[in-house]
């Protein structure tokens, strides 16, 4: 029953990764509850020992208690043993997602065996890697995304002195306090709330069918929430508050690698005030100008994408029409690549690109990302980002999807004017 109701949890690529699911009566080194061994990366072993995921714990039994408050008192003590069930299907849903980590591994550069798992399997993961780019690796690439925000200090360092402790409040760019401790934890945390979260907020004592405790069949287990989706989900904002965005970045990255679902990533986000959470729009960019989010321009028609050696070149097209006249633009954002791969992450531009004819020279030699609108004839009109902060949620074949914080401008008119809007301009791309 427990392991039903685990792997019901599990999105379709996490489940070909898991082979088998073994309950040992013994406790596990570390007092881990559960375990995936590099040995053997398809199977899941759970601790059956005494305390914890044993036949006995997982039969709980109602206690009569006498004397005052006796009835609230047996309702407490039945809500806190209760906790052994969420606690396992929640340990199952982690040790999954290292299962799918090791998976996505044996594909690529990494050094897991693939042999571990079916033909089927392999051919998933193969075609993940191949629509993410990720053949350089997989934890390679999170850790790079991890430290795009340590860089621009809105994430942290890994630390592997971390709690597996979800009391604990979860440092910065990070979705639990264990997230922190490593990139392959970071993945499996953000996987396994995401995946449980939706299930924990239904979850009642009649939903466990093997126990014969008729009586406060509501009765829910007694079990510690998350914080980050409630915060996200009273988000109103067209751009990410910069201490979500990196949690908001990787909840993403999971649901492109197939390690979340979109309905549990939507679960946890709610319903569709974030400005880049636009699944369905149109490719092109929009341009929000100040705190009314008004859309003032958008860059659609004749919309371009470009993969260079070392950069990735997004290009839309409209027209300016000045006293009558109109005036052909072009808005492009180049951003870095590593490793043939895509642009994920925070990018920060620091300077702005020479005032060169643009459509020559794409990016600096040393920067990581550049920003420029170009209208022909009219220089006043065009500028170059100076200071900007771009954001890339979404990367995969088919998708990419993202946001400009434009913070300084160098308007390309003779002599050059900077220029600092308050608030600063919001450009959000999606390319599809
Ligand atoms: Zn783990």
């Amino acid at each position: 029953m427990v392991v039903r109701l685990a792997l019901e949890r599990l999105p379709e690529f996490t489940c070909k990764a898991v082979e088998g699911i073994a309950f040992v009566a013994r406790p596990l080194p570390k007092a881990a509850k559960a375990l995936v061994n590099s040995t053997t990366p398809d199977l899941i072993i759970v601790s059956a020992a005494q305390g914890f995921a044993s036949e006995e714990d997982l039969d709980v039994k109602f206690t009569v208690f006498e004397g005052e408050n006796s009835e609230q008192r047996a309702k407490d003590k039945l809500a806190a043993d209760l906790r052994v069930w969420p606690e396992t299907i929640q340990a199952i849903v982690h040790e999954a997602a290292h299962c799918a980590t090791y998976l996505i591994d044996s594909v690529t550069e990494g050094t897991t065996q693939r042999q571990a798992w079916e033909a089927g399997a392999v051919a998933a993961a193969r075609e993940i890697v191949e629509s993410t780019r990720l053949k350089g690796g997989l934890l390679k690439e999170w850790n790079r995304v991890n430290e795009s925000f340590e860089d621009a200090d809105l994430g942290g360092e890994y630390d592997e002195t971390r709690l597996q402790d979800s009391s604990i409040e979860p440092p910065g760019g990070f979705f639990t306090n264990y997230g922190g401790h490593s990139p392959e934890e970071d993945i499996a945390e953000t996987a396994s709330w995401l995946a449980f979260l939706p299930f924990h907020k239904e979850f009642k004592l009649a939903d466990i069918e093997t126990l014969d405790i008729g009586f406060y069949p509501d009765l829910r287990p007694a079990y510690p929430s998350n914080t980050a989706c409630e915060q996200l989900s009273a988000t109103d904002t067209v751009t990410i508050p910069g201490g979500l965005a990196a949690v908001f970045t990787k909840m993403n990255f999971l649901v492109d690698l197939g390690l979340v679902t979109e309905d549990d990533f939507r679960s946890c986000i709610g319903t569709g005030k974030i400005g880049l959470q636009r699944a369905g729009s149109e490719t092109g960019f929009e341009v929000f100008g100040g705190a009314d989010r008004r859309i003032i321009n958008e860059y659609k028609t004749g919309f371009t994408m470009l993969r260079k050696e070392d950069s990735v070149w997004i290009a839309g097209k409209n027209s300016i029409t000045r006293e009558g006249k109109e005036y052909p633009a072009i808005l492009e954002l180049s951003l870095r690549i590593e490793d043939d791969g895509y642009p994920r992450g925070l990018y920060e531009i620091v300077a702005c690109k020479a005032f060169l004819n643009p459509t020559v020279e794409r990016l600096l030699p040393d920067a990581d990302a550049s920003m420029h609108l170009w209208v022909q004839g009219v220089p006043s009109n065009s500028f170059c980002a100076f200071t900007a902060l771009v954001l890339v949620t979404r990367a995969r074949r088919g998708l990419l999807e993202g946001a400009v914080v434009l913070q300084r401008l160098i308007k390309l008119s003779v002599p050059p004017v900077p220029e600092k809007p308050d608030p600063p301009v919001i450009y959000t791309f999606v390319v599809r």
